[in-house]
């Protein structure tokens, strides 16, 4: 067996994939819901309670942008897994780690690299 390079076994990079397009499945699936959903009921309140609902809204708005991102980086990941290039820390091009791959399989550093830029 050659040290070189990524030597990724077919069967991890096969349940790697799938863990990808889980994922995007339910990134959208998500996306879905919230657009059907209705608005979230305000209590006919006062002020207080507005400012937590528009507080809520927020939340949403940046949680929906993180999923966009998300969403993103895994079709990235699947780009480069038909290019061969998955697997590798984009900045230090080691290999990553299976741990991290198993939690976040559409990152594209290290988490030596992901600290150093944080
Ligand atoms: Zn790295």
């Amino acid at each position: 067996m050659s040290e070189s390079g990524i030597t990724m076994k077919a069967s991890d990079l096969q349940r790697y994939k799938s863990l990808l397009l889980a994922k995007r499945d339910l990134l959208l699936a998500e996306f879905d819901t919230r657009i059907v959903a209705p608005p979230a009921s305000v209590p006919e309140g006062d002020l207080l309670d507005q400012a937590r609902a528009d507080a809520e809204a927020d939340l949403q708005i940046s949680l929906r942008q993180s999923d966009n991102e998300i969403l993103r980086e895994i079709e990235g990941a699947l780009v480069r897994m038909n290019r061969g290039t998955f697997g590798e820390c984009e900045v230090c091009k080691k290999p990553l780690s299976k741990a991290r791959l198993e939690a976040v399989p559409w990152t594209r550093v290290c988490r030596e690299c992901k600290e150093q830029s944080a």
